[in-house]
């Protein structure tokens, strides 16, 4: 029997999702989080742009709920979105309060302005937001006497008893399995964005949440929309490394493998069209030419200027050889950011008793068809508070034993195999732009591949292995979801479908 250790709440995931809800549950109950690698492996920390809020003097969130409305194809659910706008300038003084330090002017905040934000909206950290702002949480968590955290602490499985989730199961470096007993568990697992070839985010972004969701019957929506960010550095030593579109904004164009500037042949705004409009023309270039990148040339701008306004990618870029005003810059677009997930309500719980979740894993209806940029952190703020509240009256008993549920992997050879399939042929059959056929083949191939694992799930725990089980699963949401819908509209683009016409509106996918 393994060990069952007791808390009020039980936290998955130690993104700023997971550690806000943590750190706000902790000043009235005891908490355990539980993450998978280190604390401050998570999307969170590559944040670059930064956090939407009607902070601005002539901004108001009636403003910023348009946007959202607009860029979200108007699928939103309308009373998500006003919770998130309405929510903005509290979610920022409480970063601020912890210890978040932002851009400044003039004691003022500076912000800055995305697609699709009608003004300036963005709260940042120069290029490196996520990372000022996992900074600050973490330090904030791990000062707190009620919090205990795991890292290296691999949750496999929820654990339900007469359909409540009860707990949950993991397997944590050094100790072995141990089960988890609280009154409410928030799931914080994430995105899933490695079930893609390319993608901006890191290795923990394996779909784990909406895996164990799915285990237990929990609802799962709107996986469909999975927005691509057209400039990501194609290059074997830096895979999917972000180039931000303000690289485009300062002038660098984009060339194919002829050299020539392609973006005339799809869109009169060239390279500052929209992004999912930028991300097709790139990908059809890609198809026609039969190449795995196109080129982003800077080489015409100031030495200056680049080291100046991107320090960062200035850098990074010299290390591995190429100097941006000397060679082109090799990209291509990368799965970025998952608007779908697990169903949650206003007060972000699940469908499932005793389940609530928050940040990317979930699906609160904000994002509609397509995210506006910089609203997912504000998300993940927002709706973990808004969990936090809605748990401070809760008298559930804790169960004080937990059967823990069988785990069973396919080895890690097996495992590698499986995963480069997966990812080949979500590339090529769910990525960008779609056709009914392709659909067809793809969830065809992952129903197939997840057959194939579970007759050979044979050996025990493994994390590469089980992290390409939930890759499956999520990525059979995105495909089977994508086939369900009958129209185009934001993010899912088919090309045997008609489409809406809120389809070309400027949405950014920073
Ligand atoms: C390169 C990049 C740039 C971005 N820029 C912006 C931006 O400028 N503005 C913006 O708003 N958004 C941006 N985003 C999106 C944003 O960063 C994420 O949506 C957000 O950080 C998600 O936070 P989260 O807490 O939900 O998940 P994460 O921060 O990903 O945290 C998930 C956590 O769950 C853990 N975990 C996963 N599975 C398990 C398991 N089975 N057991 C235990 N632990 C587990 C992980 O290890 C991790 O700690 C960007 C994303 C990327 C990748």
């Amino acid at each position: 029997m393994a060990i069952t250790e007791q808390y009020d709440f039980l936290v998955i995931g130690s993104g700023l999702a997971g550690l806000s809800f943590a750190l706000s549950v902790s000043e009235f109950a005891k908490v355990c989080v539980l993450t998978k690698a280190e604390i401050s492996d998570s999307n969170t920390q590559w944040a670059q742009g930064g956090i939407a809020a009607a902070v601005g003097e002539s901004d108001t969130w009636l403003l910023h709920e348009q946007d959202t409305l607009i860029a979200g194809g108007n699928i939103n659910d309308p009373e998500a979105v006003r919770y998130l706008v309405q929510n903005a300038t509290g979610a920022i003084q409480w970063l601020e309060d912890l210890g978040a330090k932002f851009d400044k002017e003039h004691g003022e905040l500076s912000l800055g302005k995305e697609g699709g934000h009608s003004t300036h909206r963005i709260v940042r950290h120069a290029d490196n937001t996520g990372w000022e702002v996992e900074r600050t949480m973490v330090a904030a968590v791990q000062a707190s006497k009620n919090i205990t955290i795991y890292e290296k602490a691999y949750v496999t499985a929820l654990i339900t008893v007469d359909g409540v989730c009860r707990g949950c199961q993991a397997t944590i470096s050094g100790l072995g399995q141990r089960v988890f007993a609280a009154k409410a568990t928030m799931l914080a697992t994430g995105g899933c964005g490695r079930m893609y070839q390319h993608t901006t985010n890191p290795r923990v972004a394996t779909g784990d949440g909406i895996a164990l969701a799915h285990a237990i019957g929990a609802e799962i929506l709107d996986m469909e929309f999975m927005q691509f960010h057209p400039t990501t550095l194609y290059h074997p030593q830096m895979r999917s490394f972000l180039i931000t579109e303000a690289v485009r904004g300062a002038g660098g164009t984009l060339r194919n493998h002829h050299g020539r500037r392609f973006m005339y042949d799809y869109d009169a705004r060239l390279e500052l069209a929209p992004r999912d409009v930028v991300a097709r023309a790139i990908d059809a270039e890609m198809k026609k030419l039969q190449t795995w990148c196109v080129y982003l040339d800077t080489t015409h701008l100031e030495t200056h200027q680049l080291t100046h306004e991107f320090p960062t990618i200035y850098e990074k870029l010299r290390t591995i050889g190429i100097e941006m005003d000397r060679d082109w810059i090799p990209v291509v677009p990368a799965q970025h950011y998952s608007c779908g997930g697990v169903k949650t309500n206003s007060q972000s719980q699940t469908t499932i008793p005793g389940l609530y979740a928050a940040g990317e894993v979930s699906r609160t209806g904000v994002h509609g068809a397509n995210r506006l940029a910089s609203n997912s952190l504000l998300e993940a703020i927002v709706f973990a508070k808004a969990a936090s509240e809605a748990v401070v009256n809760n008298t559930s008993s804790i169960f004080a034993r937990l059967e823990p549920v069988p785990v069973k992997c396919v080895s890690e050879a097996n495992s590698v195999r499986i995963r480069t399939i997966l990812q080949h042929q979500m590339t090529k059959g769910a990525g960008i732009v779609r056709t009914t056929e392709g659909l067809k083949e793809t969830a065809a191939v992952i129903q197939g591949l997840i057959k194939e694992y579970d007759s050979q799930a044979t050996a025990p725990f493994s994390s590469h292995p089980i992290e390409t089980k939930n890759l499956l699963i999520s990525a059979n949401y995105v495909a089977t979801q994508a086939l369900a819908r009958t129209k185009n509209i934001g993010l899912h683009f088919n090309q045997d479908l008609p489409t809406e016409s809120t389809q070309n509106i400027p949405v950014a996918t920073r």
